[in-house]
């Protein structure tokens, strides 16, 4: 009766939250540096117009389905901005209900039982668990350390590649927070005409960057409008995770299959917020910095710490996430449990992002340093 759902691994962080829970019962306090959920605030004047606009009658009805015109346009003056990229914000951007809709609603509207759909893994589990659920058959693309955690393009054999309907990729990556530059984009895109499948990036992470490095659009990729989507969300820029407001932007015939499944399933994003989100776009760009200045001392403090204490680990250019390797004698399960029970320090064990992950745990930089000091302290105390 059950089979749909349960072609579907159980979400890897619901998991996690019942563990944690547990652990809690017991009276501990529980440092989380589990799940990518940033502790900063939202900046006020996003709320402030959320406010306004929630007293406005006119937001009260149900909103347009590809979002308002207003904030299409914000998206694509904020792309041009950004990354100089000229998106038509009648036919190439879709406002979502968080990227994560979008990404969950990509393959109902394009793939069929028996189609192939490629994905990294480690990864973000929606790709496969979308895919699972349209039907589609995920074929794995390994990240590994010695790629730059970039998939081996070329290892994939041509009768895959004929098969293959969408590629996801996403760099800034969730979980290695490795970077991509703009030779590999450009392969992948070469590719992607080449076997004609749509690439479906993922930029959730494309404004948290340190030391300088501005993270690419796949769109700034000669070619990508004719076959890619980009996911990017307000949840990680602006510390709006709750908020649920993000933007598909790309090839309008891929952009249009989204929104018809959208059409079908839900009714678009609360006029409120997306006239926050526009605020958001257009008038606090400058908030990023001062959130990225955050996480780049944190960043400092638990790379050195644990490099102190002897873990391997790289330092990342971009993302808000330490991807730590995890010492030959443990799983990364059994890592990450010892550091819960132990130290009462949550961390996310590498394999709940698909069976290339095993080997590392991430660490997430949202508690502030002086809770990070602790962290490290208490997993001193118990490591060895
Ligand atoms: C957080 C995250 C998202 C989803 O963000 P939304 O809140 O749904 O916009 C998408 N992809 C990755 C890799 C993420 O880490």
């Amino acid at each position: 009766m059950f089979t749909k759902v349960s072609a579907i691994p159980p979400y890897l962080f619901a998991r996690l939250d019942e563990l944690k829970e547990e652990v809690q019962r017991s009276g501990a306090d529980v440092i989380d540096l589990g799940i990518g959920d940033p502790d900063l605030p939202t900046p006020k004047s996003i709320i402030d117009v959320l406010q306004r606009e929630a007293h406005s009658p006119e937001n009260h009805r149900y909103p347009s389905y590809k979002g308002m015109l207003a904030y299409r346009r914000a998206v694509a003056g904020w792309y041009q901005k950004r990354f100089g990229v000229n998106l038509d914000p009648e036919r190439s951007v879709l406002a979502l209900i968080g990227s994560k809709e979008g990404i969950a609603h990509l393959p109902l509207a394009f793939v069929n039982p028996g189609d192939v759909v490629l994905m990294p893994s480690p990864a973000y589990p929606v790709y496969f668990a979308s895919t699972a659920l349209a039907g589609g058959s995920p074929y794995i693309m390994p990240l590994l350390r010695e790629n730059g955690f970039k998939p081996d393009l070329s290892a994939i054999k041509p009768e895959i590649l004929h098969k293959a309907r969408i590629m996801f990729l996403n760099y800034p990556n969730n979980p290695t927070a490795a970077v991509a530059d703009i030779e590999f984009f450009r392969q992948a895109i070469e590719l992607a005409q080449k076997y004609n499948f749509i690439i479906a990036h993922d930029a959730a992470y494309s404004e948290i960057a340190y030391d300088g490095f501005k993270p690419l659009s796949i769109m700034e990729v000669e070619g990508a409008d004719q076959v890619a989507v980009e996911f990017h969300s307000l949840s990680k820029t602006f510390n709006m995770t709750g908020w649920r407001i993000g933007s598909a932007v790309g090839n309008p015939e891929i952009i249009s299959g989204l929104g018809s499944i959208k059409t079908n399933v839900d009714s678009g994003v609360f006029q409120a917020i997306q006239y926050a989100g526009i605020e958001a776009l257009t008038n606090q760009l400058p908030k990023i910095e001062e959130h990225n200045r955050i996480y780049r001392e944190r960043r400092d403090v638990l790379v050195e710490g644990l490099r102190r204490l002897g873990f391997r680990t790289d330092k990342p250019k971009a993302a808000f996430y330490i991807w730590m390797e995890a010492p030959r004698e443990y799983t990364s399960s059994q890592l990450t449990e010892r550091f819960l029970k132990k130290a009462h320090v949550l961390t996310t064990p590498g394999a709940g992002f698909g069976r290339y992950g095993e080997g590392y745990i991430r660490f997430a930089l949202t508690v502030d340093v002086p809770r990070l000091r602790e962290a490290l302290r208490r997993i001193e105390t118990i490591w060895p």
